[in-house]
């Protein structure tokens, strides 16, 4: 079926057969171009042998899975200067490495960060395992990150494959099929192009060529090193692939929360189930959250409720969240779940994105228009 494939799309503009693109070609336009990332061995000094560490790498491409170069770098940083070793990550206590996390989203990452780091040290002597098979073995490395690992720290012929490099494969070989079922033979693509010789360096230069060159939007095929072999770009197809299956609307939950806040300022916050959406996260209490039509209003204890305006919104990967807030002075002897914490020492606790959304709603009407 691939040969088929390369068969047919093995063309240029004028109907001549293109020859494959070169790892070489790309290599020396990475020697030059290679973006400089605090996690990564420059290409100078990997050409003499000297390999990044496999904490850096790891570390990393867990924090780079939804998030970008630019978000990750202050927290990469933050990371290292707390925890310099693997040993010491998995040493710290777990809230630690949530606080620390708070604002990368995903926090089941977080948590199997810490596990993977516990792992490490307890089971491989702090050691990171040099195979993809190894690898995969450890909580949270998925196939993508086992073969960047194994690439980039420890020069194995793998394939990492990332939105990027999906891109650049689709557009060199005219991949016609939609994602995500042209993943299969994207990737028979990026293995086969895989070299023995640098294929971490060969990785990161496809990476870093669908982040700065071959871009989702206006790929600027003008700079780019494989502008002759590429048969997206001899046949005008560039802007539209990789195609795509259009995504159905995600289903909304919608739900009412409750701020409470005592005489002395102090507001209820709750941590979440273990298991589930922003599983052990810290939220201010609210109802389940229902794919229903009207929000339903079940209050926590009873107070003067007051509703505020408008609404908070949050996307999750394949649901929205709608919620409605209320807010009321309450009895601190009153009986809830929960935990009081000051206002001003909220950023002290791993709050995720949506509670935090929630705070600055909440704040940003209370006492301004406002009385509880
Ligand atoms: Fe991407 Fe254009 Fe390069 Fe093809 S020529 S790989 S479309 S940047």
């Amino acid at each position: 079926m691939l040969e088929g494939l390369l068969e047919n799309n093995n063309v240029g503009s004028t109907g001549t057969l293109m020859p494959e693109p070169k790892p070489a070609t790309i290599l020396e336009w990475y020697d030059r171009h290679a973006r400089r990332l605090p996690w990564r061995m420059p290409p100078a000094q990997s050409r003499k042998g000297r390999r990044a560490d496999p904490y850096h790498v790891w570390l990393s491409e867990v924090m780079l899975q939804q998030t970008t170069v630019v978000t990750v770098g202050p927290y990469f940083q933050k990371f290292l200067d707390r925890w310099p070793h693997v040993s010491d990550l998995a040493a710290a206590p777990l809230d630690d490495v949530l606080t620390a996390w708070a604002g990368l989203g995903y926090y089941a990452r977080a948590r199997n960060l810490h596990k993977c780091a516990q792992r490490v040290v307890h089971d491989h002597a702090g050691v990171f395992p040099d195979t993809e098979d190894g690898l995969r073995e450890l909580p949270g490395i998925g196939l993508y990150t086992a073969a960047a690992i194994a690439a980039i720290a420890f020069n194995r012929n793998a394939s990492p494959m990332d939105g990027n490099i999906e891109r650049v494969m689709s557009r060199l070989f005219v991949v016609d099929t939609p994602m995500p079922a042209a993943k299969p033979l994207i990737r028979e693509h990026a293995i086969r192009m895989t070299p023995n010789t640098r294929p971490g360096d060969y990785a990161q230069a496809v990476m870093d060529l669908g982040a700065t060159v071959c871009t989702p939007r206006s790929p600027k095929c003008g700079i780019c090193p494989w502008q002759e072999n590429c048969r997206a770009f001899a046949q005008g197809l560039t802007e539209v692939l990789p195609r795509r299956t259009p995504k159905p609307e995600r289903p909304v939950r919608r739900a009412t929360a409750y701020w409470m806040v005592r005489k002395d300022g102090a507001v209820l916050l709750r941590r979440r189930p273990e298991s589930g959406l922003l599983g052990g996260m810290m939220e201010v209490p609210s109802g389940p959250w229902e794919e229903i039509g009207e929000f339903r209003d079940t209050p926590p204890v009873t107070a003067d409720w007051v509703d505020l305006p408008g609404l908070v919104e949050h996307g999750f990967t394949h649901l929205r969240l709608e919620l409605k807030l209320k807010a009321a002075r309450v009895d601190g002897r009153v009986k809830a779940d929960g935990v009081w914490i000051a206002v001003a020492d909220f950023d002290n606790h791993a709050l995720p994105t949506l509670t935090r959304k929630v705070v600055r709603h909440v704040l940003a009407h209370v006492g301004r228009g406002i009385k509880l």
